[in-house]
């Protein structure tokens, strides 16, 4: 039973950012409700990867030690990259855990989904658990007093509500006052997950080339299309992602806006045409396949409103290029978690929207940069560079990776901004 003394915390969206936000602010005299629209039935078969800025929360500052055992993820040893004849011309060992002090892990969404929900919901963690209610759809929000309003016209209180709603998130619009539609990337991906068992025996050849008991990611390019491939569940799963430019597919990319809509095996096969032979076998054996327009946002103008701020996909939704969307998340929620730490009792509304508006300064400029590179790494080599984005991808890949949390974040910047004042 709530008691009216605690800080009463409402989450919309039972994603990965709602429940990685749930397991960092769980603590004494709390009392933590996800509110999620679906039956949390079904999650997308699709594999996720989490890189080492996120892998470093989860294992070492939020203490999930069991993560790898106990979720069915697998630790990727690295890139291998294939040519249009279908040979392998480069293979980029992964040194994350010793480069970055924590390990790039690949999922199958619905493991890592699964495994966050326990730990925010079980009786083993810090405080309360989480209470996850499913089929419950908030339409809006008052963002001052911290009034949800669900779609059948229930309304909860809380102290503080923090938006995982998703890319087509309805808490943006009552933080912003207006609403902000995902825009079109040009690009679209096909989304394939087969047993592995299945390709040994009908895609020999696919099998014999790429090894898909083995824990590398595996990329084959032409025409601006991409093959991205990798093992998922001890490998028992094998998942593809086809990158295309909307224009180089045969698909009307308008139908695809949901994560639910299907590709046609024939269209998806005219696309890949180019491709090696041994790579259509695999297309030629999909049961079933995904088809998603990838869509982003452009940084928004603020992420918080007095007791409410956006999280995850809701505030800075990405393309996939740095495989980075879900690690932001993390990365979102350690901030909030750890910023609201000394907060046991219940806050007032200044106390919330102090802490918030903290949230967003430590969070923003990076979210916004990877969300920017990520739009930039989805460019033809042609196109690329025309914007502001000027590091190389090694670069970039060291800012992604050696974040470490937002204090860190905080201190370096102050260190930053002091010696300008001293500068000047
Ligand atoms: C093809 C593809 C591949 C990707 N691969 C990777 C990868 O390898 N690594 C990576 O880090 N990221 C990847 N991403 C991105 C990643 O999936 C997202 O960044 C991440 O899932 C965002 O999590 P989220 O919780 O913010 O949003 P979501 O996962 O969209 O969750 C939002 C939740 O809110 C619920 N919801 C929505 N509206 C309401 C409402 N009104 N009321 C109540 N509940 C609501 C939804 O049902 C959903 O459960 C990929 C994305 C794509 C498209």
């Amino acid at each position: 039973m709530a008691s009216l003394m605690q800080f009463q915390i409402i989450i919309v969206g039972g994603g990965i950012a709602g429940l990685a936000a749930a397991i960092a602010l769980r603590k004494d005299n709390r009392q933590i409700t996800i509110l999620e629209q679906s039956s949390l039935s079904t999650e997308i078969g699709a594999t996720i990867s989490l890189q080492p800025n996120a892998t470093r929360i989860l294992q070492q500052s939020w203490g999930l030690n069991n993560l790898l055992e106990e979720s069915n993820g697998t630790v990727d040893h690295g890139f291998r990259i294939y040519n249009t004849d279908g040979n392998m011309v480069n293979e980029i060992p992964l040194r994350s855990k010793r480069q970055y002090g924590a390990d790039r892990i690949m999922w199958h969404r619905q493991d890592l989904h699964a495994y966050l929900r326990k730990i925010a919901t079980n009786t083993n963690g810090e405080g309360q658990p989480a209470t996850l209610r499913t089929s419950a759809r908030v339409s809006c929000c008052d963002c001052q007093e911290g009034k949800v309003t669900l779609e059948d016209g229930e309304v909860l209180d809380a102290d503080l509500v923090i938006g995982a709603d998703g890319i087509h998130s309805s808490l943006r619009t009552s933080v912003l006052g207006k609403m902000i539609k995902p825009k079109p990337t040009g690009s679209s991906a096909y989304r394939l997950m087969l047993p592995t068992a299945l390709l040994n025996e009908s895609a020999p050849r696919f099998a014999a080339n790429i090894k898909p008991e083995e824990p590398y990611t595996s990329m084959v390019m032409a025409h601006s299309c991409r093959l991205i491939m990798g093992p998922a569940r001890d490998a028992q799963l094998y998942s593809v992602v086809g990158l295309v430019p909307d224009d180089r597919m045969n698909e009307d990319p308008d139908s695809a806006q949901s994560w639910v809509t299907r590709g046609d095996p024939q269209k998806m096969l005219e696309t890949f045409k180019d491709f090696p032979a041994w790579t259509q076998d695999v297309l030629r054996n999909a049961e079933s396949i995904g088809l998603w327009q990838l869509r982003d946002i452009d940084p928004l103008e603020t992420w918080h409103s007095g007791r409410v701020i956006l999280i995850g996909d809701a505030a800075h939704a990405m393309l996939p290029t740095q495989g980075q969307g879900a690690s932001q998340t993390i990365e979102d929620a350690e901030a909030l978690g750890t910023l609201f730490g000394h907060i046991s009792e219940r806050p007032s509304q200044d106390e919330v929207s102090s802490v918030l508006a903290h949230v967003f300064r430590g969070r923003y400029e990076r979210a916004s940069l990877i969300q920017q590179f990520s739009r930039e790494a989805a460019k033809p080599a042609t196109e690329q560079g025309i914007n502001v984005i000027r590091m190389r991808p090694d670069e970039f890949m060291d800012y992604n990776c050696t974040y470490r949390g937002v204090r860190d974040w905080d201190e370096k910047h102050a260190t930053v901004a002091l010696t300008l004042v001293l500068n000047e």
